[in-house]
């Protein structure tokens, strides 16, 4: 599931194969409900013809600006992507000016493309994107400290801080040595700076290395090339129990945690 440095990923691949400036000459819908509440027939009407202007991202969501004033909201979810090439499962074809195609991808159809007049409708409700500076030490350690709430849902919590998934939230709490199930009030300063400095490090990494992609399924992450992303081979926790801990050795181990599967070391994350 792409998390903050796959989207991050996707969107410089994207500026990077000129995307932005170019024209919407046309545009194919191939699952309905991945542009609801519009049509497939309204969604195309409303945004031929404009620019993209402006590919960002905030949080796991990346935004196309368009000429029009309005703007794209596209969540990937399970499994979108986006490729420069034909293939299957594309959902939404745009062809651009310059020769340029825009296919998109996903073959669990859970993405969304949200056309919005401003995009401060879906952006209100998040916290801090967790990569920008508005997302402090400060912030967090007193969100933490007013909750009483197991510490992986929190910072899962896309309302709290913008960004991390199943993959980069078990990264973070083993690099900090925090057990997954941790009261939120129950951390010390010290394992809250801690696990702070964590968050920003795994996804930076992440971001480094074009994102995580974690079997050679058709749904897992591919960027914009193709690539399944060069992170796995960092990865020192998520979908690694069974198998000894870096630090430690101890066999890490697998539970559910607030209904998502984590893999965290028994010894170095002592409850
Ligand atoms: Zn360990």
């Amino acid at each position: 599931m792409p998390e903050l440095p796959e989207v991050e990923t996707i969107a410089r691949q994207l500026r990077a194969r000129g995307v932005e400036g170019k024209t919407i000459l046309s545009v194919k819908v191939g699952w309905a409900p991945t542009v609801t509440p519009f049509s497939a027939a309204a969604f195309s009407a409303a945004i031929e013809g404009t620019t993209i202007d402006r590919i960002s991202r905030v949080g796991k969501w990346m935004m196309l600006s368009l000429g029009s004033g309005k703007t794209i909201m596209i969540h990937l979810r399970m499994s979108g992507s986006f490729s420069m090439e034909k293939g299957s499962h594309d959902r939404i074809v745009l062809k651009l000016s310059d020769g340029l195609t825009l296919y998109y991808r996903d073959t669990r159809k859970f993405g969304r493309w949200k056309l919005v007049d401003d995009p401060d409708v879906v952006l209100r409700g998040l916290g801090p994107d967790a990569l920008t500076r508005r997302f402090t030490l400060n912030y967090f350690a007193a969100a933490m400290k007013k909750r009483h709430r197991m510490i992986k849902p929190l910072i899962l919590d896309q309302a709290i801080v913008a960004g991390l998934g199943n993959i980069y939230a078990d990264e973070a709490l083993w690099e900090s040595k925090i057990h997954p199930e941790r009261r939120s009030d129950s951390l010390s300063d010290e394992e809250l700076a801690k696990l702070f400095k964590a968050i920003k490090h795994v996804l930076k990494v992440g971001v480094k290395n074009r994102g995580t992609s974690l079997g050679a399924g058709k749904t897992n992450y591919r960027d914009v090339e193709g690539e399944s992303g060069g992170h796995r081979a960092e990865v020192n926790a998520y979908g690694k129990s069974g198998t000894p801990c870096a630090r430690c050795e101890t066999i890490l181990e697998k539970i559910v945690v607030a209904q998502r599967g984590t893999t965290f070391c028994p010894t170095c994350q002592s409850l």
